[in-house]
């Protein structure tokens, strides 16, 4: 990876207009979301909106990536290729993509991720930290089976919230990975007594530094490590992106050497917003409202603009 770019509070505002087109790219593709839909036609919406945007795709072509976002379905983890698969409803399905600006000569970079169920409603942040859950029925889906998705959604979601709360605090990565993991177990205790199945953070994917980069240092474990966390000062911009599966934690990665799957074939979710840590407090880039319903709960303001 690349070394971390501290960034002035100028840059910051420039990763943040690369930041609101990935939140309209989400807003997109939750819109899009329909059954038969298939994936291909959704790598188009994400295409479309980010030239609209006079933006450009960070993910296409990156390490040889062929599409501009990625999609992943049930038990694909991340890293899923868009093609000819039509959604189904009650899929559980991960949207993973970025887009940058060039801005003084340089690319800024923003990147996020978010899970929807296919066939319930989005869930907005403000309603979300109300305790307002996805209900009721969805096609021929088992009630188990969309119960096991819907929470698993909610509970990767809400790991991702209470790592970007702790970043707000932060000296080290390991603070952001510690509530990442303290927020899952705790939830994954209620779930199993509850539902019968615990959630696990996926092991070896991370989240990482961002900024004329897409991925630079420092990695953003979302579990406890020994001896290697990475200062957390301001200037930095950080993605916080935990990925959960139902049950066993191992994946490995299918021959089309990009889509990660779980082992077992029990589902994944994934979610992410890129963070940036300003001298006065911090700014989710890609949430439209910087952050401010999301973070609302642990008493955080997040910093509308840092000029
Ligand atoms: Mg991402
Ligand atoms: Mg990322």
């Amino acid at each position: 990876m690349e070394r971390p770019t501290i960034k002035s509070p100028t840059e910051l505002e420039y990763m943040r207009e690369a930041g609101l087109v990935v939140a309209a790219i989400h807003q997109a593709l939750i819109d899009a979301t329909k059954p038969g839909v298939t994936t291909a036609q959704l790598d188009q919406v994400v295409a479309n909106v980010v030239a609209d945007a006079g933006a450009k795709p960070n993910f296409l072509h990156y390490q040889g990536f062929p599409a501009t976002v990625c999609i992943s379905v049930n038990d694909e983890v991340v890293h899923g290729i868009p093609g000819k698969r039509a959604i189904q409803l009650g899929d559980i399905v991960s949207y993973d993509c970025g887009a940058y600006v060039v801005r003084a000569g340089k690319k800024w970079h923003g990147d996020a991720a978010v899970t929807v169920v296919v066939g319930d409603t989005h869930i907005p942040d403000a309603q979300f930290v109300q305790g307002i859950r996805p209900e009721g029925e969805v096609g021929g889906v088992s009630p188990v089976t969309l119960s096991r998705r819907r929470t698993l959604s909610s509970v990767t979601r809400g790991s991702m919230w209470a790592g970007i709360a702790a970043a707000a605090k932060a000296k080290r990565t390991n603070d952001v990975a510690a509530a990442i993991e303290d927020f899952v177990e705790a939830e994954g205790a209620a779930i199993q007594a509850d539902q019968g199945w615990s959630p696990e953070i996926i092991e070896g994917y991370t989240g990482h530094g961002i900024g004329t980069h897409l991925h630079e240092d420092p990695t953003v474990y979302n579990y406890r490590t020994r001896g290697r966390s990475g200062k957390l000062v301001a200037g930095m911009a950080i993605c916080i992106e935990p990925m959960v599966i139902a049950g066993d934690s191992t994946s490995a990665v299918l021959d089309d050497e990009w889509t990660v799957v779980t082992v077992e074939g029990t589902d994944a979710a994934h979610w992410e917003h890129t963070v940036a840590i300003g001298k006065h407090g911090i700014s989710v880039l890609t949430a439209s409202d910087a952050g401010a319903a999301g973070l609302a709960p642990f008493g955080i303001t997040p910093i509308r603009s840092f000029i």
